[in-house]
């Protein structure tokens, strides 16, 4: 099974990525976090994109799909994918399926998280992870059980992303709203589409997200 994860910085698609990952040994495929590793490495692309991620705007559309097809080859053929902040824009979407087609597989869902726009940027500056695990935390929403410990990996040390900042946050918001929402009917025409109250608990856009799955 192979689905999208779509909605604005902040929605949660990381969140519920890595417990689907962890339930149904699925594939999280973040473009975020690829873009990140390539900068924290200092690959040629990493070096690149560097100063478009801190303005919060979109880095090009050719680099973000030539890392999902590089990174689909790495995966089983049985293994389904999770694509999560990408695609962000109509071209993107259009090499997802080129992409796809390429290698025998199709999108089974596109799953909408909706929220309030009001509350993503509490969601956003309250972020920080393991700086070991990458497990992700929030000040007020998820905090480590242990204070300053991680839960899964028991580090002590976290961090918080330089995107992660009020005003960088608006930009990211309206490359949302212009660039990638508009994606939706795309998919909605394709009867792909699925939506979840992404302001619910955690626990409860999981469930959401599993009975989607499990029609
Ligand atoms: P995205 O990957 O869409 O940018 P994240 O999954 O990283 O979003 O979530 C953003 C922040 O909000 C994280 O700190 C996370 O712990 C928190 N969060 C995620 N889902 C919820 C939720 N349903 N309710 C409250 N906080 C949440
Ligand atoms: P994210 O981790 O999804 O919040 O992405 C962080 C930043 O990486 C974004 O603000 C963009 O600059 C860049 N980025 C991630 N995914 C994409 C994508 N699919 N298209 C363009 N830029 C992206």
């Amino acid at each position: 099974m192979n689905i999208i994860l779509l909605g604005p910085p902040g929605a949660g698609k990381g969140t519920q990525a890595t417990r689907l990952v962890a339930e149904r040994g699925m594939v999280q495929l973040s473009t975020g976090d690829m873009l990140r590793a390539a900068r924290k490495s200092g690959t040629p692309v990493g070096n690149r994109v560097a100063a478009v991620m801190d303005a919060g705007e979109l880095v090009s559309d050719e680099i973000v799909s030539d890392l999902i097809g590089e990174a689909l080859d790495l995966m089983g053929p049985n293994q389904g994918a999770i694509f999560d902040g990408y695609p962000r824009t109509a071209a993107q979407a259009e090499s997802l399926d080129a992409i796809l087609a390429a290698r025998g597989r199709s999108l089974d869902h596109v799953i909408e998280l909706e929220v309030d726009e009001d509350a993503l940027v509490d969601r956003i500056t309250g972020r920080f992870t393991c700086a070991q695990c990458g497990t992700g935390y929030h000040d007020r929403f998820k905090q480590p059980k242990v204070a300053d410990t991680c839960d899964v990996c028991g580090a002590h040390e976290f961090k918080r992303r330089p995107d992660d900042n009020a005003e960088t946050v608006r930009t990211r918001m309206a490359e949302y709203r212009a660039k990638t929402a508009p994606i939706l009917p795309i998919y909605e025409a394709r009867g792909l589409v699925s939506r979840v109250d992404g302001m619910a608990d955690m626990d409860s856009v999981s469930a959401q997200i599993e009975a989607i799955l499990d029609r």
